[in-house]
């Protein structure tokens, strides 16, 4: 796992449930976001009902998942998480759907990834506060419609545009969160620290967050390398020096970028004057499987661009050279 991977996995999620803001004046950063929340919520409260259905989306370890559990506190509702893949039936989102009590919040994470006939459920589910009960099979089957209490469902999606319109539309709000800038991260660096009892220094915490590829998630686990590295061989404080070695220890350097990604640059510098270079041609060069590259790899690559997509291929752009270190070759004269 990389230790820049935005993505988080179980064992992480320990470590994220401490650090997770619980209420929305808890939250830094994503200021448009947050206030039109907080207006969605308020509003809701003064009237006693339920607010419409909240769409978040954005990449991984942006905090769709947090904010999804502020909005059940803010509502002072329980929330009920599950996950687009999990739900790979109508059946298993009925089972759900039936037993929500009134006013809960739904989190479905990944909803881009419901399977279509549960899809099909959960519109009528939002737009009606009904499920359709399917009874009998064949010929005979029968549909028994149930009335389910109001409730607020709050998805989830890495990807907006993969969801179809008809579900997209029956969201109320859409809230879409953007990467953090070093302000926010860097705020949201103290906090953490605070919580994991640890002392820093405002320039560790701005090397840690400078280095955090605007994500949180990163963020915070780059703060646990850099605590681990001051417990061992420094003062126990996250300071400069110790962001600085621990940092250069896991081999994410200045602008973030790690050995994958520095590897796939130098590859397409040295190996093939810049580019343009097939993805596949690419990948072997480093020794990764093509979708690696292109999933994993290029999505940050290409949005702080060091590498540009082109009809021809992948090509490095003359920040990729300069980062390495390195002269382009000159143009040929034709
Ligand atoms: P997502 O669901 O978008 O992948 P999460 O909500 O799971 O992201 O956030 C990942 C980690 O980053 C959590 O540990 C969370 O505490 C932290 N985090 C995300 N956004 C913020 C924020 N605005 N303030 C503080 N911590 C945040």
């Amino acid at each position: 796992a990389r230790v820049v991977d935005p993505g988080g996995n179980d064992d992480e999620r320990r470590f994220e449930a401490a650090l997770r803001p619980k209420r929305l004046a808890d939250f830094p950063g994503q200021p448009r976001v947050s206030s039109q929340l907080a207006l969605v919520l308020e509003a809701a409260r003064r009237r006693g009902a339920p607010p419409d259905h909240v769409l978040l989306s954005g990449p991984p370890g942006l905090g769709k998942t947090s904010l999804a559990m502020i909005i059940a506190a803010e509502l002072e509702q329980p929330i009920r998480i599950t996950s687009g893949p999990a739900i790979q039936h109508a059946g298993d989102l009925a089972a759900i759907l039936s037993s929500l009590a009134e006013g809960e919040v739904l989190f479905l994470d990944e909803i881009h990834r419901m399977a279509r006939p549960a899809e099909e459920m959960l519109y009528l589910a939002m737009e009606d506060f009904r499920v359709d009960i399917i009874v009998g099979k064949g010929p005979g089957a029968t549909a028994i419609p149930l009335q389910l209490p109001p409730f607020t469902v709050v998805g989830a999606t890495t990807r907006a545009g993969l969801l179809p319109a008809p579900l997209r539309d029956r969201f109320g709000f859409t809230g879409h969160l953007d990467y953090y800038s070093g302000a926010d991260l860097a705020t949201i660096l103290h906090r953490s620290a605070a919580l994991l009892g640890v002392d820093c220094t405002p320039d560790g915490i701005s090397e840690i967050a400078s280095r955090s590829r605007g994500t949180p998630r990163i963020a915070n686990r780059l703060l646990r390398r850099v605590r681990d590295y001051a417990q061992v061989h420094g003062s126990g404080i996250v300071d400069l020096e110790a962001a600085r070695s621990a940092l250069a220890l896991f081999d994410v350097d200045v602008s973030g970028l790690d050995r994958l990604d520095r590897g796939v640059l130098e590859a397409l510098c040295k190996r093939f004057a810049g580019g343009p270079v097939g993805l596949t041609t690419l990948a072997i060069a480093v020794g990764e499987e093509p979708d690696t590259v292109e999933t994993v790899v290029e999505p940050y690559l290409v949005r702080e661009g060091y590498l540009i997509r082109t009809p021809r291929g992948r090509a490095a752009s003359d920040k990729a050279w300069e980062h390495l270190g390195l002269t382009p070759p000159e143009p040929a004269v034709t």
